[in-house]
Parts: C-alpha cells; structure tokens; sequence
C-alpha cells in the first residue's frame, strides 16, 4: 500500500529510459527538456534508467562470477547503473543553474520486500524530497531500486524503472507520469519488428496491462497495474522527437470494441518438459509449488493424457532468466516425483493476440492457427485466456510470425 503524500506541489514525474541517458549529450538535452517543465512552474521529480545496456553488462559481471549469485549482492551491483546517471543528470542540471539533486532508492527511502531481483514496493517515504521541493525544482531518484527492512539493496525486475516512475507518481499524487522512450507512444505492435505498426494516441490500463504481461516491454507490467490501482495519469512519449506520445486511459469510446488492440512477444521464454512423470495425484501440485515457492513464474502448461494412467508428460514454460534456478529445484524433487527426464529448450518465443475480440468473436484462433500454418511454422505449446491467445514457436520464426499476424488481424497502416 503507497501512502499518498498530501502537500499541494504541483508536481510531475518525468521517467527517462536508457536510451534517453544513454550518454552525456543525451543527459545534456534531458537536462534541457527538464528546464521547460520547470519554465511552466512545475516542480518535477525525475526517475532515470542506467544508461543503455549498462544493467546487462553489469548481469555478464556477476553471471561470470557465478552462475548461482547471492542475489542480495546481485541487486547491489546491478543498482549502480542507475546510480551513476542520476547523479550525471544532477550535475548536468547545476550546469544550467537549476536546483537538484540525487536520490539513490535507500536514500528516499524507497521501502520494498526481500525479493531480490524482483521486489515488490511496500512503502514510498515522501518527506525528504516534498521538504526539498519546497525550496528547490528538480529531485532525481535513481529508478530499479529499493531497500529492504533488512536494509539490504534491493532491484525491482528488468524494466523496473518504470515501476519506480509509477509508484513515485502515485506517493507524491504527481499530476502526471511521463515515460520518455526511444518510441513515440504505444503501437500495436514492437515497431521495431514490424514496420507497419500503427502508433496508438489512447489505450486502456486493461489493454496496456495484457499487452505489457506478453512481454511489450515499453511499459514494465507492474507498471501499468500500479497506475491502474492508483489513478495515475500515464503517458509514453518519444525523448528524441516532440510527438504528441500515448496516453494510457482508464476507459475510452472503444471500450466495448470488439477488436485486436495488438500483438506482443516475449522472448524470455524456456520450455521445460518432464517426460514420464508417473500418473498419481498430487504431481503437478509438488511441481509447480516448488516453482511458486522460490517465486519462479510458470506460465503455459500442457500435460499429455496417459495411457492406461500410467505416466504423462507435462511442459511449461518459464523465464529463460529464471531457467538455471528452476532446473536445480526441479531436480531436488526428481526422485519424489520420479520422473525421467527433464528436457528443456530455450530456442523459443511466445506470441500473443491481444484484444477484447477474443470475448465476442469465435474465429480469432481460426484466424491465429490458419496464419501461421501458411507460413510453413509450427506450434509447441497454445494458451488462452479471457482476451489473448498465446502460441510458443520456435525463435527462427517471430518475426515473420508477428508481420503476418500483425497483417492477418488488419493492424497495418
Ligand atoms: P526504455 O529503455 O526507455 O525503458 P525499453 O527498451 O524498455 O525502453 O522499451 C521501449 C521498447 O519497447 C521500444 O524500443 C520497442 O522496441 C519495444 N516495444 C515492444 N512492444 C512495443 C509496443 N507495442 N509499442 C511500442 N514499443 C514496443
Ligand atoms: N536498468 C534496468 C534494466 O535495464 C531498469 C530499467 O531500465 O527500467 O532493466
Ligand atoms: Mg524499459
């Protein structure tokens, strides 16, 4: 729960990505953009990324290493990225005579679980930096990080930024959370993949969440679901361009539509299959609760039916990141389950239809399962929910699964 600040700032929280502080010329100009909104009177918390690509150098330091870190100090080096540009920005903003200054997230503090790697905020303390805004412009807080009660470090999940965005938004009531990428909004699909994708003005918190849970990662999905419960006013804007952005909507004139609002990938995706898991009750339970006690998301399932109940085969997927883990749980329990063989192939991708169609019209898998069996590709594992449908292809194929779906659903431009 984020207790909300009640001073009367008027205040924003701008939140730059790492490619938006990818280097000192980049910081230079962020600084200048943060300049005008202080020009119209605004006081502005600023959240930064690490510069881009910083955070998977600093994961190649720690998994050369070891390849079972202790994550508590995994989380301290990975935190320095951020960091380091908050402070440039800092400097960056002296410069043109502004008042700032940094924040790491222990500094705040910005209080979350134990769960390191992927921790959850329990609790944004706002007095320090409402105290310092009353004097001064600019307060810029390290996004990614938090602490623990245990006064330990702690990194919120790859893209964590963004969380840290919303839920400083929500504890200080900012008027609103601008979220500068190296796109110009939310389209229907990863422009980057497909050329034809269509830039959205307006999605609904609903649509934003289902596309950023099948892996659309210009928004983290906690992200989107904190903006939900908090009313927080989103919108995701360009860094390089003045382009009128996305915003990110609570419910809009489309909101009955019947239609696909986009198509997402995930390519943090590993296929694990037991083979000859003996049929008894109980099974799936010992499984997949030994996942779900270390906090490791299992996402599609398929079990084969056995003959004469005797064993079964059963497949999941789980994040490719979490892979090396989930293997050494799921051998402790090899003999007590009993069975023989894990397989696993992380040579894959899940791609999702997202969209309210899936509620009211019945040929969206016709139209899914017919396009992809025209362009020669092949389906490992299938899963539905209320409005997606997900299918796990091999990762030579996603490009081209995405433009010809992309096309198939009538989302080009
Ligand atoms: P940042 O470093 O600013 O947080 P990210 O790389 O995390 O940026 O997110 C932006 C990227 O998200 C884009 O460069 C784009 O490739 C990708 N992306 C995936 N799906 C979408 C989508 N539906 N709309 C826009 N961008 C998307
Ligand atoms: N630097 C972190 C990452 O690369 C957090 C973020 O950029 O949002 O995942
Ligand atoms: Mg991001």
């Amino acid at each position: 729960m984020i207790e909300k600040d009640n001073r009367n700032l008027k205040l924003v929280v701008l939140k730059f990505g790492g490619t938006s502080v990818a280097d000192v010329p980049q910081i230079k100009k962020i600084a200048l953009k943060i300049k005008k909104e202080i020009n119209l009177g605004n006081k502005v918390i600023v959240v930064v990324s690490a510069m881009a690509g910083v955070t998977n150098n600093l994961i190649d330091l720690v998994k050369s290493t070891s390849q079972t870190p202790l994550y508590s100090e995994y989380d301290v080096v990975l935190s320095t990225g951020e960091q380091v540009t908050s402070a440039l920005l800092a400097i960056a903003l002296d410069n043109l005579n502004i008042k700032a200054r940094s924040w790491l997230g222990w500094q705040v503090p910005i209080i979350s679980d134990k769960s390191h790697g992927k921790a959850i905020i329990e609790e944004i303390k706002t007095e320090q930096i409402s105290k310092f805004l009353e004097k001064n412009d600019v307060a810029i807080i390290s996004g990614f990080q938090g602490v623990s009660q245990e006064n330990r470090i702690t990194t919120l999940g790859r893209g964590g930024s963004d969380t840290s965005a919303v839920a400083i938004s929500a504890a200080f009531s900012a008027e609103r959370c601008d979220i500068y990428t190296d796109v110009d909004g939310v389209y229907t699909t990863d422009p980057r993949i497909v050329k034809s994708a269509k830039k959205l003005d307006i999605i609904t918190y609903e649509e934003m969440l289902e596309l950023a849970s099948q892996g659309a990662k210009v928004l983290q999905t906690r992200s989107v679901a904190l903006a939900m419960k908090y009313d927080v006013k989103l919108r995701v804007l360009s860094s390089f361009e003045e382009l009128p952005g996305t915003s990110i909507i609570k419910e809009g004139k489309n909101m009955e539509k019947s239609e696909i609002s986009g198509i997402a990938h995930s390519l943090n995706e590993a296929k694990v299959t037991l083979s000859g898991v003996p049929d008894q009750p109980g099974q799936a339970a010992d499984i997949f609760g030994a996942l779900a006690k270390h906090s490791i998301n299992v996402d599609m399932i398929v079990q084969s039916s056995s003959i004469n109940y005797e064993a079964t085969d059963i497949t999941f997927t789980i994040p490719e990141t979490d892979l090396i883990r989930g293997e050494s749980i799921i051998k402790k329990i090899q003999k007590k389950i009993g069975f023989k063989k894990f397989i696993t192939d992380t040579n894959v991708v899940k791609i999702s239809v997202v969209g309210n169609a899936m509620r009211t019209q019945s040929g969206i898998a016709k139209t899914m399962f017919e396009t992809l069996a025209n362009n020669q590709i092949n389906i490992h594992v299938i899963s539905t929910s209320e409005i997606k449908i997900s299918v796990l292809i091999s990762s030579d194929y996603y490009e081209l699964a995405m433009r010809s779906l992309h096309t198939a659903f009538g989302l080009d431009v």
